[in-house]
């Protein structure tokens, strides 16, 4: 391809990408028309050969298959250069504009037409899956109030239309699927995304100058200004795969998830190898709690760089979110290996170990995040977790202490820090703690009952039955808080 005809074809097949975005398109035209009015058009004739600088250009070829420089002067010429396809295929300069703006208008009826033509065919699957839905769908509620008539048509209809499930795959979703993919492929073989052409050594400073400010803005987290100015500098390139990349950046900080997702994804389209869209999809997909769908899309990073650690960490969350334990820690320990002093990483790997059991090296990845950072909250409620679990009461809470004093409010670290207490038997302190949540949330049932339990253990058994009955009315039946109730009025008895 690469010959003038495909290249003119290609502001105008820009805009069609569009046809959802009017405004898009009106502000594009309103700016491509200044530019045109900025440049004047004399300055084609002073053009210059590429070959040979001093000299004017004459000539220019359309033949599909010439290799020679298209637009040439005289001494090309001499140089017999377009001798096979002089006839048919050279013409004279002067008469370039015209060319252009012919085959340009001539494109612009051809897409008029593909318009209405996609417009119309919309509208009428649009129609078609409606009126599915409203004859086969959303019914089941009414089926017991059919009579038998009722009955009798609606089984009619459904064997006529089980006829045409296959009908409807085969002649409708298959073919959709076909045409996308002719869409895509048209979008990149004609390599849409690249129109330098249009725009002047001059403005494309300019372009750089005002992307290099958008990092700014989005490092003084003033996301919503960065977008705005990308916006404007995609009027002007509208696949500038490093512009959209950064606008799906600054709508994921504005938690504009979805917005951000399309955005990768059409750059991927654009770029199949494009490592870094694929590394934000996973994310994504992963924060959506969509694990299978970002593993895939990990793996495709992955495949284009193998040295891409984030990647394998992503992997790594997305099975240890699965409780696919073994497999989380092969991807995290890949991660580590690429950038060994992640600490992201490192705790990932030691909650992991913490989960399989391996407490001996959980705790020695924990002392080695915290000989280098010895504020790193989660490494001490991590450290604090195994040593719990192995039964270390009192120094699971040292640990769970050091992450108080680094972060004082967290729910869940109180409870833990009241188990730790109840089981060396240190009920009175237990009790601050459950406390402190029930300050919270008076309704916690965890922190109702397991007051209950110290009070119990303190001997106050009045005390402990009322905290007994508010947990018993906010979830009834629930055996052990019966069990305790029980054990409570027995021991008023005595
Ligand atoms: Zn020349
Ligand atoms: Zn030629």
């Amino acid at each position: 391809m690469g010959n003038t005809v495909i290249d003119g074809m290609i502001i105008l097949a820009t805009f069609t990408k569009h046809f959802k975005d009017e405004d898009f398109q009106r502000n594009r035209i309103k700016f491509i028309y200044n530019q045109i009015m900025n440049q004047t058009f004399q300055q084609k004739l002073d053009l210059k050969c590429k070959e040979h600088p001093e000299e004017s250009v004459i000539f220019w070829c359309k033949s599909i298959d010439c290799q020679e420089n298209r637009i040439f002067c005289i001494l090309c010429q001499k140089l017999q250069k377009h001798y096979n396809h002089f006839n048919e295929d050279v013409d004279v300069i002067n008469k370039l504009n015209q060319f252009f703006i012919t085959k340009s208008q001539n494109l612009q009826s051809l897409l008029r037409e593909c318009k209405i033509q996609y417009q119309s065919t919309l509208l009428s699957a649009k129609q078609l899956i409606s009126g599915l839905e409203y004859k086969f769908c959303g019914f089941e509620d009414k089926i017991n109030e059919f009579d038998i008539n009722q009955v009798l048509k609606a089984l009619e209809s459904f064997i006529l239309f089980d006829d045409m499930n296959d009908y409807i795959s085969g002649h409708i979703t298959g073919p959709l699927k076909k045409m996308q993919n002719i869409f895509d492929n048209l979008f990149s073989q004609l390599k849409l995304h690249l129109i330098n052409y249009q725009i002047s050594k001059f403005q494309r400073e300019i372009n750089k100058n005002e992307y290099q400010k958008t990092f700014s803005l989005s490092f003084s987290k003033k996301e919503a200004e960065a977008i705005k100015k990308l916006d404007e500098l995609l009027l002007i390139e509208p696949y500038n795969l490093e512009i959209m990349y950064q606008k799906g950046n600054s709508l994921g900080k504005l938690n504009e998830s979805k917005k951000a997702y399309e955005i990768y994804l059409d750059i991927i389209k654009i770029n199949p190898q494009h490592e870094l869209s694929y590394l934000k999809l996973g994310d994504l997909l992963r924060d959506e709690k969509l694990y299978y769908q970002a593993l895939q899309y990990y793996n495709k990073c992955i495949s284009i760089n193998e040295n891409n650690s984030a990647a394998f960490f992503g992997k790594g969350e997305c099975l240890s979110a699965d409780n696919q334990y073994n497999e989380a820690l092969l991807d995290y320990d890949r991660a580590i290996k690429i950038s060994s002093s992640n600490q992201v990483y490192l705790i990932s790997k030691g909650h992991c170990l913490r989960k399989l059991e391996r407490y001996e090296e959980a705790l020695n990845i924990y002392e080695k995040i915290l000989n280098s950072d010895s504020k790193n909250a989660e490494a001490y409620a991590g450290k604090g977790d195994c040593l719990r679990l192995q039964g270390k009461y009192s120094d699971a809470y040292q640990c769970y202490q050091q992450t108080l004093h680094i972060n004082p409010y967290q729910k869940d670290l109180f409870c833990l820090i009241g188990e730790c207490l109840i089981l060396s038997d240190q009920y009175y302190e237990a009790i601050e703690y459950y406390d402190k949540v029930l300050k919270i949330n008076q309704y916690d049932t965890d922190s109702l009952y397991y007051k209950a339990i110290c009070l119990f253990n303190l001997g106050q058994y009045n005390e402990a039955q009322q905290y007994l009955v508010t947990a018993d009315q906010l979830i009834p039946g629930n055996q052990p808080i019966k069990d305790l109730l029980f054990k409570c009025a027995n021991s008023q008895k005595k």
